[in-house]
C-alpha cells in the first residue's frame, strides 16, 4: 500500500499560559512507495512519533492530508485505519497468554469483518510462526524474555493483516544483542509480508541497517530522504552529516581562498570553482589516508587497534570536537614516538559545508 503524507503539518498549543506553540511537524511531504520500509530518524524530539501518530489516526493533523492508496484516510479513527502499530513498551496484557494476547484484536472485530473460531486461531498461529514464537503460545508475557515480547507485540499487530505496519522505537527496551537480532527479524518480516512499513528510532545505525529509505527529521523539519548509502555518501547539509555515521564525522573550521580549501595554515584541497568564505569541513573517518607528503597534518594522541581497522586518534586546533578519529587498514603501521601524523583525504569522503547556512557546497 502506497502512503502519502501531503503538507503534514501538527501543532501543539503551549502548555503554559501565553507560551509559544510546538511546531512538532511542519509540512511533511512525501510518497512512501508500496511495499518499502522507510526508517524515520532524528533526535529526541523532532517529530517522529508524532508523525506516526498522525499516520495511525491517534492525533489529527493540523492541516494536511494523508492517503493510504487511494484512500483519503485523514478523518478516519485508528480502528477503521488498518494500521499495525507496535510501540517500545511492549503492552502486552500480563493475564493472557501469548495466544490470547495475538488472538485479542480478532476477537473485537464486528460484523462482516468478524471471523469464524477456527479461522482466528489459524491467523494467530500463522502470525506467531512467521515471527517465530509458535512454541509459546501457552506462556505469559511474564515468562518471556523482552524480544520475545516484542515479537508477540508484532505478531498481534499483523494478525488483523494491516495495510501498514508502524513501530515506534520497538527495540529501544532490548538489550544491544538482541536489538541486533530483533531488527534482522523485522526486516525479515517486512520482505516476508511486504507491508508497508514506517520505523522510528533515534539510532542511525538501526535506520541504515534496516531501511529501503531513511528520512532525517530536525525539530519537525523534513531534512533529507534517500537510500542510506546515498544519503551517508551524500549528505545535504552538517546536521545530516553529523548524524550520521559512527563513528562520526570529523568537523573542521575551514576557508576557501585563492582557489583552494584550507584547514589551518594548510592547503587541503583544490576548490577552483567555489568563492572565497568560511567553511566547516566534513571527514568521514575513513576517509583519511596515512601518508607522509599528505596535506593535513594532526598531533597522534593514540592508537586503537580494533582488528581489521586501527582507529587514530589525534588533535587539530580547526577541530571542532577535542579528537579528530580516523580509521585505517591494520596494516597500516605508525612508528613508536611519532608526534605528528600526516593524511591525505579520499575525495569522495569530505565535504565543505556554509558557515552559515550550513548547507553543503557542491566541488
Ligand atoms: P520524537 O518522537 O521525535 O522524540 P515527538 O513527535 O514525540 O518527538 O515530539 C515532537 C515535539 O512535539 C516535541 O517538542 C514534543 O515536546 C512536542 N509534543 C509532542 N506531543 C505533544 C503534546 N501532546 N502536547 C504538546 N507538545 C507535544
Ligand atoms: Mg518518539
Amino acid at each position: 500500500m502506497e502512503v502519502v503524507l501531503q503538507n503534514l503539518t501538527k501543532i501543539f498549543p503551549s502548555r503554559i499560559k501565553n507560551g509559544k506553540e510546538v511546531v512538532a511537524v511542519n509540512n511533511f511531504d512525501f510518497t512512501i512507495p508500496d511495499g518499502k520500509l522507510i526508517g524515520l530518524l532524528g533526535p529526541s524530539g523532532c517529530g517522529k512519533s508524532t508523525t506516526l501518530y498522525m499516520l495511525s489516526g491517534l492525533q489529527k493533523p493540523t492541516s494536511g492530508k494523508i492517503f493510504f492508496g487511494a484512500d483519503d484516510v485523514t478523518e478516519l479513527t485508528p480502528e477503521n485505519r488498518g494500521v499495525g502499530l507496535v510501540f517500545q513498551n511492549y503492552a502486552l496484557y500480563p493475564h493472557m497468554t501469548v495466544k490470547q494476547n495475538i488472538l485479542f484484536p480478532l476477537q473485537n472485530l464486528k460484523g462482516e469483518d468478524r471471523l469464524s473460531k477456527e479461522e482466528m486461531i489459524k491467523r494467530a498461529y500463522d502470525v506467531a510462526a512467521l515471527v517465530q514464537i509458535d512454541d509459546l503460545m501457552d506462556r505469559k508475557p511474564s515468562e518471556l524474555s523482552g524480544g520475545q515480547q516484542q515479537r508477540v507485540a508484532i505478531a498481534r499487530a499483523l494478525v488483523k493483516m494491516p495495510r501498514i505496519l508502524l513501530l515506534d522505537e520497538p527495540l529501544s527496551n532490548l538489550d544491544a544483542r538482541l536489538r541486533l537480532q530483533t531488527r534482522e527479524e523485522i526486516k525479515r518480516i517486512q520482505r516476508e509480508t511486504l507491508i508497508t512499513t514506517v520505523f522510528v528510532t533515534h539510532d542511525q545505525e538501526e535506520a541504515m541497517s534496516i531501511s529501503d529509505f531513511i528520512v532525517v527529521m530536525k525539530k519537525g523539519v523534513v531534512q533529507q530522504i534517500g537510500a542510506p548509502q546515498d544519503v551517508y555518501d551524500s549528505p545535504i547539509n552538517l546536521f545530516v552529516a553529523k548524524f550520521l555515521g559512527t563513528p562520526p564525522i570529523n568537523v573542521f573550521e575551514g576557508e576557501i581562498k585563492e582557489g583552494g580549501l584550507y584547514i589551518g595554515e594548510e592547503r587541503v584541497l583544490e576548490t577552483p570553482n567555489i568563492e572565497d568564505k568560511k567553511v566547516f569541513v566534513g571527514i568521514r573517518p575513513e576517509g583519511f589516508i596515512l601518508d607522509e607528503n599528505g596535506p593535513l597534518s594532526c598531533t597522534l594522541q593514540n592508537i586503537e587497534v580494533m582488528g581489521r581497522d586501527v582507529s587514530i586518534v589525534s588533535t587539530n586546533p580547526a577541530s571542532a570536537s577535542p579528537i579528530v578519529r580516523s580509521i585505517v587498514d591494520a596494516d597500516n603501521k605508525v612508528a613508536e614516538g611519532t608526534e605528528k601524523v600526516y593524511f591525505s583525504i579520499k575525495p569522495n569522503k569530505i565535504f565543505i559545508f556554509d558557515h552559515e547556512t550550513e548547507e553543503r557546497i557542491n566541488l
